[in-house]
C-alpha cells in the first residue's frame, strides 16, 4: 500500500525508539498487526523489550536536562515545524489511521487534522504559559507564580484515537518543557511509529538530543505496568477504559505522582419537546454510528420527551435503515468495521443481555459477512428501547448500542436520568428554549466534563480543556489551560528591602 511506504513503514518495524535511533531486539516473536478493515496482515512490529524500556527513560532523563533549557518559544518553533511536517503528511497517515484503527477515511484525516491544530495551539502557548503576580502584605516584597517543567511525561493511549490523543499530550507537554514517552495502544502500533517517523526527520533537523520524543511500544501488562510504577515518571496520562484507569491511577498515586485519567464515557443527549429535530437527529445519529460507536464520546443514551418520544423513534430507525456499512476507505459509507472481534463479541453479548433485562431491539445488531466483510469486524448498529437504571445501560459497551429513554415529566427529570451512570464525559441538550439549556448548563445540570446544546456529544475542538468527571477520571488535556497539569507551580517570594519583616504581623526580634 502505497501510505505504507510514505510514512516508511516496512513488513517489520521496530517498536522502540529515543527519537531518531530506533532500538531493535528480534529476539521474541514479533506482534502482527491485522487491518479490521479486510482482515489482512498490516505489517509487524517488535515490541519493546524491558531492557530498551529502562534505555528509553534514560535517555528521556537525559534529554530533559538540555530540552528544559531551551527556551518556550523555540521550544514551540520545534512544535511548530512538527505542525507543518503533518500537514505535508496528513493523507497518508490519515489513510493509515483509518485502514489500522478501522474508522472512515474523513474521520482519519480529521484525526490527523486535529494533530495539527494542537501544535497550532501549542505554538501560541509558548509564549503564554503564565503565572500570576500578587501583592505581598510586607513592604518592598514581590510575590509571584511561576510554572516549571516536570520531567518525563509518559502517554499511554487508547486505540480509538491512535495518534490524536498523543499530540494532545506531546504537543502541550513539549512547550511546557518536558521529554514524552509515549506507549500507544498495542492494537495499533504502526500509526504511532509513522509518527515517530515523522518527528525524526525534524528532530535531526534541529541537532536535538536523543529522547525528547520516545516512543514505547509494548503490552499494558508488560510496558505499561513498567511505565506507572516508575518514578521516573512524574505524570503520567492514560486514556483508556474505567477498569485501566483506575488501576492505573491508584498505582501511580501510590508512588506520589501525578496522572490524567481520560477513561470511559456512558454520553446522552436529551431531547426535549422543544428541540429542533432537523438538527437533533443528524446530531444522534453521527453521535452514535460515527467511528462504530467507539469514541470515548460517543452518544450512547438518547433521553426523549414522550411528547415527542415516536416521531424521534421513527425518523432514528428510519435513518439507521439508510447507513452505509463497510470499507472506511471508500467514502461513500458512513460506518467501518469495529477493531477486532472480541469488540464484535461484546456488542452481540450487551444485546443479548439488555434483552434479558427487558430491552427491545428496534433495530441492527446483527454481524455482517460475505463480501466486503471478510474481517469479521463489521455489525450493523443498534437501536435499544430502554430504561435508564438497566446494567447494561449502566456500562459503556464500546460499540454502536443507542439506548432510547423515554422521559415524562420537566426537563430536570431527563437531566436527573442523563447524571444517574458512574461516567461523566460529554452530554448534550436539544432545545430551543432557553430556560431549559440554561437549567441545562446550571450547577444542579449536567455533571459532565463536556455540556453541550443543540451539537452532539462527539466531537471536541482543541481549544477547549477536554475531559470528563466521576470514573472518567477527571483529568483535563487539550485547549484552555489544560497545560497547567503538565508543570510545577512555583510561589516565589522576593525581598527587595533591607529588612526581614514577618507575615502575619510577627514579631521575632533578636
Ligand atoms: P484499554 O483500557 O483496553 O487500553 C488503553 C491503553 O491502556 C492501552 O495502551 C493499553 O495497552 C493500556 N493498558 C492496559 N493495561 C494496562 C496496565 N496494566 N498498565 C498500563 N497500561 C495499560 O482501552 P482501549 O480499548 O484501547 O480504548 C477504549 C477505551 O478508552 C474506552 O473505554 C474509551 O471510552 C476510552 N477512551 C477515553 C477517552 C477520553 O478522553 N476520555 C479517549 C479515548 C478512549
Amino acid at each position: 500500500m502505497k501510505f505504507l511506504k510514505q510514512l516508511k513503514l516496512g513488513a517489520s518495524n521496530a517498536g522502540a525508539s529515543t527519537g531518531q535511533q530506533w532500538l531493535t531486539d528480534n529476539s521474541a516473536e514479533p506482534l502482527a498487526i491485522h487491518s479490521p478493515v479486510d482482515g489482512e496482515l498490516i505489517a509487524k512490529v517488535s515490541l519493546c523489550t524491558p531492557v530498551q524500556y529502562q534505555q528509553v527513560i534514560e535517555q528521556a532523563q537525559q534529554a530533559f536536562v538540555s530540552w528544559r533549557k531551551i527556551t518556550a518559544p523555540q521550544r514551540g518553533e520545534i512544535v511548530r515545524q512538527i505542525g507543518q511536517a503533518l500537514r505535508e503528511y496528513k493523507q497518508p497517515l490519515g489513510e493509515l489511521v483509518s485502514y489500522e484503527m478501522g474508522k472512515s477515511l474523513q474521520e482519519g484525516l480529521g484525526e490527523v487534522q486535529e494533530m495539527i491544530d494542537i501544535c497550532d495551539f501549542a505554538v501560541g502557548l509558548s509564549r503564554q504559559l503564565c503565572g500570576s503576580t500578587m501583592h505581598s502584605e510586607r513592604p518592598l516584597h514581590r510575590m509571584y507564580d511561576q510554572y516549571h517543567p516536570l520531567g518525563i511525561v509518559g502517554v499511554v493511549s487508547a486505540f480509538n484515537f491512535p495518534v490524536a490523543v498523543w499530540s494532545w499530550n506531546a504537543m502541550i507537554s513539549a512547550v511546557c518543557g518536558n521529554v514524552t514517552v509515549w506507549k500507544p495502544s498495542e492494537k495499533t502500533p504502526l500509526t504511532a511509529i509513522a509518527c515517530q517517523h515523522i518527528l525524526k526527520e525534524i528532530l535531526a533537523r534541529n541537532n536535538l538530543p536523543e529522547g525528547v520524543f520516545s516512543l514505547v511500544v509494548g503490552t499494558g501488562a508488560e510496558i505499561g505496568e513498567l511505565m506507572l510504577d516508575d518514578k521516573r515518571i512524574p505524570l503520567m496520562s492514560v486514556t483508556g477504559s474505567t477498569r485501566v484507569g483506575r488501576h492505573a491511577g491508584q498505582k501511580v498515586a501510590a508512588r506520589f505522582g501525578k496522572s490524567i485519567l481520560e477513561l470511559g464515557g456512558n454520553n446522552a443527549i436529551i431531547i426535549t419537546p422543544n428541540a429542533d429535530l432537523k438538527v437533533a437527529i443528524p446530531g444522534v445519529v453521527f453521535g452514535a454510528v460515527g467511528t462504530a460507536g467507539q469514541r470515548c464520546t460517543t452518544t450512547r443514551r438518547v433521553i426523549v420527551h414522550e411528547s415527542v418520544y415516536d416521531k424521534v423513534k421513527d425518523t432514528l430507525i428510519s435513518a439507521y435503515s439508510k447507513l452505509r456499512i463497510g470499507n472506511p476507505l471508500d467514502q461513500n459509507n458512513h460506518v467501518g468495521p469495529l477493531i477486532d472481534q472480541n469488540s464484535v463479541r461484546a456488542f452481540s453479548e450487551a444485546l443479548d443481555k439488555v434483552q434479558a433485562e427487558g430491552g427491545k431491539l428496534l433495530c441492527g445488531g446483527d454481524v455482517l459477512s460475505g463480501e466486503g466483510y471478510a474481517s469479521g469486524c463489521y455489525v450493523r448498529p443498534a437501536i435499544v428501547e430502554a430504561e435508564n437504571h438497566y446494567q447494561m445501560v449502566q456500562e459503556e459497551t464500546f460499540a454502536p448500542i443507542l439506548y432510547l429513554i423515554k422521559y415524562t415529566g420537566k426537563v430536570q427529570q431527563a437531566i436527573d436520568l442523563q447524571n444517574d451512570v458512574a461516567q461523566g464525559l460529554s452530554s448534550a441538550i436539544f432545545t430551543q428554549n432557553m430556560l431549559e439549556a440554561e437549567q441545562f448548563l446550571a450547577h444542579w445540570g449536567s455533571d459532565c466534563g463536556i455540556a453541550n446544546v443543540n451539537i452532539g456529544t462527539s466531537g471536541a475542538e482543541i481549544g477547549g480543556a477536554f475531559g470528563g468527571e466521576k470514573e472518567t477520571g477527571g483529568g483535563r488535556e487539550s485547549g484552555s489551560d489544560a497545560w497547567k497539569a503538565y508543570m510545577r507551580r512555583q510561589t516565589n517570594t522576593i525581598n527587595y528591602s533591607t529588612a526581614m519583616p514577618l507575615a502575619q504581623g510577627i514579631k521575632f526580634d533578636l
